[in-house]
């Protein structure tokens, strides 16, 4: 595949995607038509050598691997880790609210969204639901809107007349609710929303009994730039690891290297990863556990596989954007389409340290892909990412890289085109290597 091509997949996928749990569900697709068979975490695992499996947790959170044919305990795990949700507006419980000629639905905020950026867009639902089957159980499915369903109209200049002095402030409580239709009979408004998912699936408003709905934008991801060496879409952090880590480990799984390949996405990272599914809870330890138990290790040497594996925990970079030059630290400036980048920081932000970080130059090298280091201003918090809790909990050595990107956590962030091959040839090599 070309880098374009492969840019391609990676829109589509993202536009397929506008939750994590459509995220999952496409991989799960996709790891369907390659043979890989599904894991129950409540049931008794056999796996074979050679076998390629996934295993998900409350439909958010994926991992999948391939079990090598080397024996696990001097191999070790090659880990590719990556995160599935994105920042943004969630639906709130009782949402509707039904005033002043307008009807509205309340949102929550979800991370660390650049909220401005969510006014004058074309946003509709996705996510899931839970009901009352038949038999009086509970069950879930997926639902998306396909159609701009929602709004958060700008004040106009007129009346808001230092916005560009000043920046676009919203108040998280009065000013972020989206318009989505002229005012109904009050009578009938907290049942608005589940008499809306009715019409969107073969359930009754009545048996419906609980959400997750989250905003996300209809607009399609598309290139940019006089050569289209740029591309844009939502996302990006992080469903653009994700796309890679699974394109790079469905492309190993059909060479014998023999390695036992892992990837791991989680949900929840943008808040903190601290849930059942997230990557500071239980569901990577178990996993790697589990494999190696139905495997037939004992516990030394499922320790001395721990101990002989490598993660790589991808997730999105800061590229430079030269009308912002004071925002960046001068001497770790990092552009897009100059490929991967390596993530340092002395606090420990990222869990790059300097032997990881040399075992990924290395890989560079031998796929003669450039490489770029960064590091956050000294003055300026830097943000973390699921690599120093998965390492610290699993003792594995491990490496926080991404590629470098514009405007992260904005509803339209962008990227260049060639640094997803990049990454891709490392990732490949990485999965391969001894
Ligand atoms: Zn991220």
């Amino acid at each position: 595949m070309n880098e374009k091509q492969l840019i391609k997949n990676l829109l589509d996928f993202i536009d397929h995607s506008p939750s994590p749990y459509h995220a999952v569900k496409n991989l799960e697709n996709q790891l369907v038509e390659n043979n890989f068979t599904k894991l129950d975490e409540k049931q008794h695992w056999v796996l074979n050598r050679g076998g390629r499996y996934y295993v998900i947790r409350d439909g958010s959170s994926i991992i999948f691997f391939v079990a090598g044919e080397r024996q696990l305990s001097d191999s070790g795990y090659k880990i590719f880790g990556a995160h599935t949700d994105s920042p943004g507006l969630k639906i709130k419980p009782n949402p509707v609210i039904n005033s002043e000629g307008l009807l509205r639905l309340g949102v929550e905020i979800y991370g660390g969204p650049i909220l401005a950026t969510f006014t004058d867009r074309d946003l509709s639902l996705a996510g899931r639901f839970s009901y009352k089957t038949s038999e009086q159980q509970v069950d879930s499915q997926l639902v998306q809107f396909e159609q701009p369903l929602l709004r958060l109209p700008n004040l106009a200049i007129h009346m808001n007349r230092t916005v560009n002095e000043e920046g676009l402030k919203l108040h998280k409580q009065n000013e972020l609710a989206l318009i989505i239709s002229t005012a109904i009979e009050s009578q009938l408004s907290q049942q608005y929303l589940t008499q809306l998912l009715e019409q969107t699936s073969n359930i009754k408003a009545d048996d419906i009994l609980s959400w997750e709905l989250n905003v996300y934008d209809t607009q399609k991801g598309s290139f940019w730039g006089d050569k289209e060496q740029f591309y844009t879409d939502s996302q990006l952090d992080n469903l653009a690891s994700c796309h890679i880590g699974a394109q790079a480990l469905l492309n190993h799984s059909t060479l014998k290297s023999g390695n036992t390949t892992l990837c791991a996405f989680f949900d929840h990272e943008e808040i903190g990863s601290e849930s059942t599914k997230g990557a500071n809870g239980s569901f990577l330890p178990d996993i790697l556990e589990r494999i190696a138990l139905a495997l037939e290790l004992k516990k030394e040497d499922y320790q001395r596989a721990l101990a002989n594996s490598f993660m790589i925990s991808a997730d999105m970079a800061h590229a430079y954007q030269p009308n912002f030059p004071t925002a960046y630290e001068p001497e770790h400036k990092v552009m897009v389409n100059k490929g991967p980048v390596i993530k340092t920081n002395a606090n420990h932000r990222y869990s790059s340290e300097c032997i990881s970080e040399a075992m990924f130059i290395n890989w560079c090298k031998q796929t003669n892909t450039p490489y770029q280091k960064y590091s956050h201003r000294t003055d300026i918090p830097c943000g973390s990412t699921i690599g120093p809790m998965t390492s610290a909990k699993l003792g594995i050595r491990s490496i926080d890289v991404g590629n470098p990107m514009w405007a992260m956590h904005s509803i339209r962030e962008s990227a260049g085109v060639k640094d997803h091959l990049y990454m891709f040839n490392v990732i490949n090599h990485f999965f391969s290597s001894d």
